[in-house]
């Protein structure tokens, strides 16, 4: 066994040294050696959508959820569900969107989380449905940057092996 793994100054060679042997002293500019290890490691988190499971459930089913206020002279619908009416404070009941909507506003993502780093750069938008108060953000698919514009009409595409996650559900363009 080597006693001493190799001492590295600049931080990239470290990491090609980590990822072969797992271990490496990095020297820094005042000269403090510092012994780096590679750590894998892994959870599982256990998460309850409590409330929100009907949203979950209804990506599984297809339907996209979102919730009408109760008070009928209110009504507002909402695109991200709220457990409580936004204007009028009264609880809300879901109620199912649209799942054809228009693009309101968009990004393109050069950089993501570690979900989305495959697929980056994707597409990003913020979708009005006909009816509804507010809007529902969702990853764009099958389009690039220079095909999108307000207004633009998608429809939803949902996993058919759903994970129980905001990712079992994209928008693409509509015909
Ligand atoms: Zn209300």
């Amino acid at each position: 066994m080597t006693a001493r793994p190799p001492t590295f100054t600049r931080f990239r060679d470290a990491q090609a040294e980590l990822a072969r042997s797992g271990a490496v002293l990095f020297r820094d500019a005042d000269g403090v050696e510092s012994l780096v290890i590679r750590y894998p490691y892994s959870i599982d988190y256990i998460h309850s959508y409590a409330e929100d499971s009907p949203f979950f459930l209804g990506l599984a089913e297809g339907r996209l959820r979102g919730s009408k206020c109760r008070k009928v002279k209110c009504g507002f619908v909402y695109g991200t569900p709220r457990s409580h009416c936004m204007v009028c404070g009264t609880p809300t009941e879901w109620a199912d969107l649209p799942t054809r909507g228009r693009v309101h506003s968009w990004t393109t993502c050069h950089f993501g989380s570690e979900a989305f780093l495959k697929e980056t750069p994707y597409n990003l938008a913020l979708v009005e449905f006909d009816g509804v108060g507010s809007l529902l953000l969702v990853r764009l698919k099958d389009c690039v940057e220079s095909d999108l514009y307000v207004g633009m009409p998608v429809e939803a595409r949902f996993d058919p092996n759903p994970k129980y996650s905001i990712t079992d559900v994209w928008f693409v363009p509509a015909p």
